[in-house]
């Protein structure tokens, strides 16, 4: 069955945001043709009126001229959230474009979170916004691997997208995640990646919701060997493995002379310094002081 595709009317298109990273969250679109195995915005209540499965419909939003943009001066707007704003169809409904163009020159900051590199068509654009920045989740060099759980631009594509916009003077980041225990060579990654990024999150696989079955059957089918460890994280809750990863993270980065931070530490940095590596594991649970702060993001500022 092909993507189903609906035209809809919204009054608005920015949404006040309660995540710690932005002001504004911004989705020119419902529904995500990437169709991401583990995605966590195909479990949420606002898609309940979609009986399709996940990855076959898009809503394409269609909202009034934005009233007084200079509102906006000063604030960050995140845009993808829940959607890939730059997903296949955006080549032909151009709202992410539409969004851009009418908020430019309005003195917001965006923040551009996907997988593709359709973005590499408004890259112009988006560096006549101050502090602009583009994140591509990447979690694996295996191009197999990945094409088993999306259908999203390829990674070798995702990286050159990236690197055009670090050479172009954009803010980028490498958001490795979801990070698949026994699986995501993050070491690998790092080194693929750190000349074209400024910063490094890195988040574990939460596996919730009804696709944490399908997940859990795939590592069952192609990686038996980890079954054990998936059940002592997935169905039993073990933090250790996590734990330890941060460790080694925390040591690999100072053998490779990269700044490693949790969500707290408030840091200057040039355009052109080595990234930062972020990590955003369970914070709450494994770093006690973390809970309190987990609402505060790295304020990191780049000259
Ligand atoms: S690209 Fe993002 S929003 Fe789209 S399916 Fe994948 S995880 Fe979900």
């Amino acid at each position: 069955m092909g993507l189903i595709v609906k035209e809809i009317p919204v009054k608005s298109v920015l949404t006040k945001s309660n995540l710690p990273v932005a002001d504004y969250s911004v989705n020119p679109y419902v529904g995500c043709a990437h169709g991401c195995k583990y995605c966590y915005a195909s479990f949420m209540k606002r898609f309940a009126n979609h009986p399709e499965p996940w990855g076959d419909f898009v809503d394409v939003k269609h909202w009034p001229d934005i009233k007084n943009p200079k509102r906006y001066a000063g604030k960050e707007l995140f845009i993808g959230s829940v959607t890939d704003p730059y997903q296949p169809l955006e080549e032909t409904a151009r709202r992410t474009r539409a969004l851009l163009e009418q908020m430019q020159g309005s003195g917001c900051t965006v923040s551009i979170s996907t997988k593709s590199d359709l973005v590499l068509r408004d890259l112009e654009l988006i560096k006549t916004f101050p502090n602009a920045r583009v994140s591509w989740s990447i979690n694996t060099l295996d191009e197999a691997f990945k094409a088993d759980m999306d259908c999203a631009a390829s990674i070798e594509r995702r990286l050159a997208a990236m690197k055009a916009f670090h050479d172009a003077g954009v803010r980028t980041t490498c958001f490795i995640s979801p990070i698949f225990p026994g699986i995501t060579d993050i070491p690998a990654m790092i080194r693929r990646a750190r000349e074209q990024c400024n910063l490094i999150w890195l988040e574990n696989l939460n596996l919730r919701g009804g696709y944490k079955q399908a997940i859990l059957d795939y590592i069952a089918e192609k990686h038996p060997n980890l079954v054990p460890l998936y059940d002592a994280i997935y169905r039993k809750g073990d933090r250790r493995y996590w734990a330890a990863l941060d460790d080694q993270m925390r040591r690999f980065c100072q053998e490779e002379d990269l700044l490693y931070v949790r969500n707290d530490d408030s840091i200057r940095r040039p355009f052109h310094a080595p990234p930062i590596v972020v990590n955003y594991f369970f914070h709450e649970e494994i770093i006690p002081s973390a809970k309190k702060k987990r609402n505060k993001p790295a304020p990191v500022v780049f000259e």
